[in-house]
């Protein structure tokens, strides 16, 4: 079967030794991290509109169709936009872009909010330039160079015989469950931080675990790593501060509740690697 997921893996050519003096030529305009798009595409602009006059500097996402693209975030209040264009939630595109699109909003979206809250050297403390097509951030008092951070996240469809563990974190709007997924630490491999997420919220342990698939998830800048794990015991007791509830889903409701016909549980949307994990468990394509 086909998997849909938004983001990446898709065939831009990110053209990295282009990065420091391409041209620009196409621009990608964001504003406060949304995405200027009409009917769900991606609206690029050529390098001259004056849409941009108050952009910060390109950064450069690589070569779509041949030609060069950059992000240009537009500062201060919204300007006036072209008619049949709007600022847009890039989550809500997730199902309409192109996959090439959707890895140029994600890149595009990531790397600004990495340099808008990276504006000072961590080595020295000076501000810090924009450098490398925007790949990099370099410091001209001590000459470190920064690199742009991804937070590896693991998530885990957790399964124990016909059931997957699903849950809700207390955040979410009411219905809505997922899988668990949590923050990869420091000196820990994948498949232990599964271990220990599913443990510390639920109380599961589990055993075999296996990574599958990644998405990235630039909000702001996660790499969210897709485990299957099979627990060796059911008994659920949650941690409330992380989950509200979670439970045993059976493969029958989940596909029930996908489909709509189940009015208390929501399940992830279309594009997500949650509801992709999801699917692949129901159409018995976990290899
Ligand atoms: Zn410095």
């Amino acid at each position: 079967m086909q998997h849909l997921m938004a983001f990446g893996d898709s065939d831009l050519d990110r053209a990295a030794h282009r990065r420091s003096n391409e041209q620009v030529r196409q621009v990608l305009p964001l504003h406060q991290g949304r995405i200027l798009a009409a009917d769900g595409r991606l609206a690029l602009r050529e390098a001259d509109d004056p849409l941009l006059a108050n952009a910060g500097s390109p950064i450069f996402l690589g070569l779509h169709d041949g030609r060069a693209v950059h992000a240009r975030a537009i500062t201060g209040d919204e300007p006036t936009l072209p008619a049949g264009t709007e600022f847009a939630e890039l989550r809500a595109m997730m199902t309409t872009l192109s996959a090439a699109e959707g890895e140029m909003a994600a890149t595009a979206r990531a790397l600004l909010n990495w340099h808008a809250s990276h504006k000072f050297c961590a080595a020295c403390g000076n501000a810090s330039q924009m450098t490398d097509g925007g790949w990099r951030r370099t410091c001209p008092e001590c000459g470190t160079h920064h690199f742009p951070r991804t937070d590896p996240v693991v998530i885990m469809l957790i399964l124990r015989g016909n059931e997957a563990l699903i849950g809700r974190s207390p955040a979410w709007r009411e219905g809505f469950y997922s899988c668990l997924a949590g923050f990869v630490e420091p000196g820990e491999t994948l498949e232990a931080a599964v271990r220990r997420e599913v443990l510390e919220e639920t109380a599961i342990p589990v055993g075999k675990v296996r990574y599958l698939q990644s998405q990235p998830w630039p909000f702001p800048s996660s790499l969210m790593m897709g485990c299957v794990g099979y627990a060796t015991a059911g008994e659920i007791t949650v941690d409330p501060v992380e989950i509200a509830h979670a439970f045993w889903i059976s493969r029958e409701q989940a596909m029930a509740a996908i489909a709509g016909h189940l009015p208390n549980i929501e399940m992830p949307a279309q594009g997500t690697i949650a509801r992709d994990l999801i699917m692949r468990w129901i159409a018995d394509d976990l290899e």
